[in-house]
Protein backbone atom coordinates (compact mmCIF):
# COMPACT_ATOMS: atom_id res chain seq x y z
CA UNK A 1 0.00 0.00 0.00
CA UNK A 2 1.68 3.58 -0.76
CA UNK A 3 2.33 5.53 1.71
CA UNK A 4 1.95 9.35 1.39
CA UNK A 5 5.27 11.15 2.69
CA UNK A 6 6.25 14.87 3.14
CA UNK A 7 10.42 15.28 2.91
CA UNK A 8 10.44 19.12 2.91
CA UNK A 9 8.90 20.93 5.82
CA UNK A 10 9.23 23.65 8.43
CA UNK A 11 7.85 24.73 11.34
CA UNK A 12 8.08 27.64 14.35
CA UNK A 13 11.65 25.61 15.13
CA UNK A 14 12.95 27.11 12.43
CA UNK A 15 15.67 29.08 12.70
CA UNK A 16 15.40 31.26 10.34
CA UNK A 17 11.89 31.06 8.38
CA UNK A 18 9.46 32.52 10.69
CA UNK A 19 6.83 29.82 10.44
CA UNK A 20 3.44 30.57 12.11
CA UNK A 21 2.53 26.97 12.96
CA UNK A 22 4.44 23.96 15.22
CA UNK A 23 5.71 20.76 15.17
CA UNK A 24 2.59 19.20 16.72
CA UNK A 25 0.68 21.54 14.30
CA UNK A 26 2.47 20.29 11.65
CA UNK A 27 2.26 16.60 12.76
CA UNK A 28 -1.61 17.08 13.27
CA UNK A 29 -2.36 18.49 10.01
CA UNK A 30 -0.51 15.58 8.09
CA UNK A 31 -2.24 13.10 10.28
CA UNK A 32 -5.87 14.89 8.95
CA UNK A 33 -4.65 14.69 5.06
CA UNK A 34 -3.65 11.05 5.59
CA UNK A 35 0.12 11.41 5.84
CA UNK A 36 2.11 8.47 7.24
CA UNK A 37 5.60 9.75 7.28
CA UNK A 38 7.19 13.34 7.69
CA UNK A 39 10.61 14.57 7.36
CA UNK A 40 10.53 18.15 9.45
CA UNK A 41 14.00 20.20 6.99
CA UNK A 42 14.64 23.23 9.23
CA UNK A 43 17.47 25.16 8.01
CA UNK A 44 20.66 24.05 9.06
CA UNK A 45 19.45 22.83 12.33
CA UNK A 46 18.78 19.36 12.70
CA UNK A 47 15.61 18.62 14.82
CA UNK A 48 15.45 16.30 17.95
CA UNK A 49 12.45 14.24 16.54
CA UNK A 50 12.52 11.84 19.98
CA UNK A 51 10.60 14.27 21.91
CA UNK A 52 7.91 14.24 19.05
CA UNK A 53 7.78 10.56 17.90
CA UNK A 54 5.39 9.15 20.39
CA UNK A 55 2.76 12.22 19.73
CA UNK A 56 3.13 11.29 16.01
CA UNK A 57 3.34 7.37 16.25
CA UNK A 58 -0.29 8.00 18.09
CA UNK A 59 -1.23 9.59 14.84
CA UNK A 60 0.18 7.22 12.75
CA UNK A 61 2.65 9.08 11.61
CA UNK A 62 6.67 8.38 11.47
CA UNK A 63 9.11 11.17 11.75
CA UNK A 64 12.27 10.74 9.65
CA UNK A 65 14.81 12.77 10.55
CA UNK A 66 15.66 15.45 8.29
CA UNK A 67 17.81 19.12 7.64
CA UNK A 68 17.69 21.31 5.07
CA UNK A 69 21.71 22.48 4.94
CA UNK A 70 23.08 24.95 3.17
CA UNK A 71 26.10 23.79 1.23
CA UNK A 72 28.56 26.16 -0.63
CA UNK A 73 25.25 28.63 -0.43
CA UNK A 74 22.52 26.26 -2.24
CA UNK A 75 19.68 24.51 -0.10
CA UNK A 76 20.38 20.67 -0.09
CA UNK A 77 17.68 18.07 2.11
CA UNK A 78 19.22 15.47 4.02
CA UNK A 79 17.51 12.67 4.70
CA UNK A 80 17.59 9.80 7.10
CA UNK A 81 21.52 10.21 7.50
CA UNK A 82 22.40 8.63 11.64
CA UNK A 83 24.87 11.51 11.75
CA UNK A 84 22.69 13.97 10.95
CA UNK A 85 24.89 15.93 7.91
CA UNK A 86 24.30 19.04 9.93
CA UNK A 87 28.12 19.62 9.36
CA UNK A 88 28.55 19.46 6.02
CA UNK A 89 29.47 22.48 4.70
CA UNK A 90 30.87 21.54 0.93
CA UNK A 91 29.57 18.98 -1.40
CA UNK A 92 32.82 17.13 -1.19
CA UNK A 93 32.17 16.91 2.43
CA UNK A 94 28.70 15.58 1.37
CA UNK A 95 30.11 13.27 -1.30
CA UNK A 96 32.42 11.39 2.14
CA UNK A 97 28.65 11.89 3.64
CA UNK A 98 27.32 9.34 1.14
CA UNK A 99 30.56 6.99 0.76
CA UNK A 100 29.86 6.39 4.81
CA UNK A 101 25.98 6.45 5.98
CA UNK A 102 22.86 5.42 3.85
CA UNK A 103 20.49 9.10 3.50
CA UNK A 104 18.54 10.59 0.93
CA UNK A 105 19.42 13.53 -0.84
CA UNK A 106 17.18 15.87 -2.72
CA UNK A 107 17.89 18.83 -4.40
CA UNK A 108 14.63 20.76 -3.75
CA UNK A 109 13.34 22.56 -6.54
CA UNK A 110 16.77 23.03 -8.01
CA UNK A 111 15.33 25.56 -11.40
CA UNK A 112 13.32 27.59 -9.10
CA UNK A 113 15.47 31.06 -9.86
CA UNK A 114 16.11 31.74 -6.41
CA UNK A 115 20.37 32.17 -5.49
CA UNK A 116 19.96 29.30 -3.01
CA UNK A 117 18.69 26.46 -5.25
CA UNK A 118 21.15 24.66 -6.71
CA UNK A 119 20.49 25.57 -10.34
CA UNK A 120 23.64 25.23 -12.59
CA UNK A 121 25.11 23.37 -9.84
CA UNK A 122 23.19 20.32 -10.20
CA UNK A 123 25.29 19.44 -13.42
CA UNK A 124 28.38 19.28 -11.45
CA UNK A 125 27.26 16.94 -8.67
CA UNK A 126 23.78 15.49 -10.13
CA UNK A 127 25.82 12.42 -9.26
CA UNK A 128 25.16 13.26 -5.38
CA UNK A 129 21.18 13.51 -5.64
CA UNK A 130 18.87 10.88 -5.30
CA UNK A 131 15.77 13.21 -5.88
CA UNK A 132 14.89 16.37 -7.11
CA UNK A 133 11.53 18.07 -5.52
CA UNK A 134 9.37 19.57 -7.86
CA UNK A 135 8.16 23.09 -6.87
CA UNK A 136 4.78 23.44 -7.13
CA UNK A 137 3.97 26.51 -5.64
CA UNK A 138 3.17 30.12 -8.03
CA UNK A 139 5.54 32.88 -7.28
CA UNK A 140 4.77 36.41 -9.72
CA UNK A 141 7.49 36.36 -12.32
CA UNK A 142 9.08 33.40 -10.92
CA UNK A 143 9.66 30.76 -14.07
CA UNK A 144 11.57 27.64 -13.76
CA UNK A 145 14.49 27.64 -16.25
CA UNK A 146 14.54 24.32 -16.60
CA UNK A 147 12.27 21.32 -16.54
CA UNK A 148 12.41 20.27 -12.70
CA UNK A 149 13.22 16.72 -14.03
CA UNK A 150 16.95 16.34 -13.61
CA UNK A 151 18.15 14.33 -11.15
CA UNK A 152 20.53 11.27 -11.44
CA UNK A 153 18.36 8.80 -13.16
CA UNK A 154 17.16 11.49 -15.45
CA UNK A 155 19.84 13.56 -16.20
CA UNK A 156 19.92 13.25 -19.89
CA UNK A 157 15.80 13.92 -19.99
CA UNK A 158 16.72 18.09 -19.36
CA UNK A 159 16.64 19.54 -22.79
CA UNK A 160 16.84 23.02 -21.61
CA UNK A 161 12.74 24.14 -21.85
CA UNK A 162 10.97 26.83 -19.59
CA UNK A 163 8.11 26.09 -17.94
CA UNK A 164 5.86 28.12 -15.13
CA UNK A 165 5.82 26.51 -11.88
CA UNK A 166 1.99 27.43 -12.40
CA UNK A 167 1.89 24.27 -14.58
CA UNK A 168 3.30 22.11 -12.68
CA UNK A 169 0.76 19.74 -10.38
CA UNK A 170 0.66 21.97 -6.76
CA UNK A 171 1.25 19.39 -4.11
CA UNK A 172 0.86 22.15 -0.99
CA UNK A 173 -1.48 21.05 0.68
CA UNK A 174 -0.24 20.62 4.01
CA UNK A 175 0.73 24.33 4.75
CA UNK A 176 2.74 26.48 2.30
CA UNK A 177 6.49 26.55 2.37
CA UNK A 178 8.58 29.39 1.91
CA UNK A 179 11.67 27.62 0.90
ZN1 LIG B 1 12.82 24.47 2.83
Amino acid sequence: MPIKVELHSHTSDDPFDVIPYSTRDLIDRAARLGYGALAITLHDKQLDVAPFREYASKRGIVLIPGIERTIQGKHVLLINFANGGANVTSFDQLADLKRHDRGLVIAPHPFYPWPACMGSMMDRHAALVDAVEIHGMYAPGAISTRPQCVGRQTREACCGQRRRPSAVTARDDLFPRRG
